[in-house]
C-alpha cells in the first residue's frame, strides 16, 4: 500500500524526433510527459528516458513488460518514496557529523543512556547536537544488554524503526513500502497524508495564496517546496507557510499590521 497515488509512467517504443529537454533526436523507447505551454496549458512532451523528470512528485507505476531502461528509471525515482530497509543496515554505523562544541558533552551522553531507543529517536529531532548524541556508540552499547536477548543490532533497529519507519504524525509503525515523503524525508501513513484536516495534507497553492494573502512568488522566495500532484495541481504544506509567516513577523515588527490580518484569516475570523 502506498500513501502516494501513483502516476502512470508512459513509455512509447518509437524514435524520438526532438527531445524536449536536450533537443536531440533519439531511437527510443521514449518517455511521454507533460509541460506547461506558454499559453498556460498542459501539453504532451517527449523525452529520452534519462532526460525525463516526472512532473508530479509521486511514485511511477510501470508494467513489467516495459523496456528495461524504463523499469530502471522508475525504480530509481521510486526510491525516494521508500522507507528504509532496516535489514540492510549494518548493526553499528558511525555518524559522520562534527562533534558538538560543548562543555557538557559527557553529561549529555550520560543523560542519553537513560533513554530508551524510542525516546532517543524522538529527542534526536530537537537539534543537531541531540542527533549526534543519539548516535553515540556508548549510548548504543547501553541499549544492547537489557533491551534484547543476544542480538546487538536490536537496540539500533528499534531506534531506526522509530526514527525512519514510523509515521511522523500519528506514530504508527509503517510496514508498507511507498510512504516516505521526499520533502519531509520522513514516513507518512496514508491517513495522515490524505485526511483533509491533517497537518500533512498538502493544499493547493491557489487556496493557500487566498487564505494567507501571499503571492505566487512567496513560495520561491522563502524556499517553500511546491509540488504537483498526479492531477497536476500545484500544492504545498500549509504548516511550512505558517512557520515562514511567523518568522517574517518576528524579524519585521513593522509588518505587524499585515500579519494581524493573516492571523485572523488563519483562525477563520477574516
Ligand atoms: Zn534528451
Ligand atoms: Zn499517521
Amino acid at each position: 500500500m502506498s500513501a502516494f497515488s501513483e502516476q502512470i509512467f508512459e513509455i512509447e517504443d518509437k524514435p524520438l524526433k526532438c527531445c524536449d529537454k536536450c533537443g536531440k533526436p533519439g531511437l527510443g523507447p521514449i518517455a511521454v510527459g507533460k509541460k506547461l505551454s506558454i499559453y498556460g496549458k498542459w501539453i504532451k512532451s517527449k523525452f529520452h528516458i534519462p532526460c525525463y523528470t516526472p512532473l508530479s512528485l509521486s511514485p511511477l507505476k510501470i508494467s513489467s513488460e516495459s523496456p528495461q531502461e524504463a523499469i530502471e528509471f522508475a525504480e530509481k525515482w521510486n526510491k525516494q518514496f521508500q522507507i528504509l530497509n532496516l535489514s540492510t543496515i549494518a548493526p553499528i554505523k558511525k555518524l559522520e557529523a562534527p562533534e558538538p562544541k560543548t562543555y557538557f558533552k559527557r553529561a549529555w551522553i550520560e543523560i542519553f543512556k537513560f533513554l530508551t531507543p524510542e525516546e532517543a529517536a524522538i529527542i534526536s529531532c530537537v537539534s543537531k547536537e541531540f542527533y549526534y548524541y543519539s548516535w553515540n556508540s556508548e549510548v548504543w552499547n547501553k541499549w544492547i544488554p537489557d533491551k534484547t536477548q543476544n542480538n546487538p543490532a536490536d537496540g539500533k533497529l528499534a531506534y531506526l524503526e522509530k526514527k525512519h519507519n514510523t509515521c511522523i504524525s500519528c506514530g504508527l509503525s509503517i510496514k508498507s513500502d511507498l510512504v516516505r515523503c521526499p520533502i519531509l524525508k520522513r514516513a507518512l501513513c496514508k491517513t495522515c497524508k490524505s485526511a483533509y484536516n491533517s497537518k500533512y495534507h498538502m493544499k493547493k497553492i491557489d487556496w493557500i495564496m487566498r487564505r494567507y494573502r501571499v503571492d505566487r512568488n512567496f513560495f520561491e522566495r522563502n524556499n517553500i517546496p511546491v509540488v504537483f500532484d498526479s492531477f497536476l495541481n500545484a500544492k504545498a504544506y500549509t504548516f511550512m507557510v505558517e512557520q515562514c509567516l511567523d518568522k517574517i513577523e518576528k524579524n519585521n515588527p513593522t509588518l505587524a499590521h499585515i500579519m494581524v490580518t493573516r492571523k485572523k484569516r488563519r483562525r477563520g475570523e477574516g
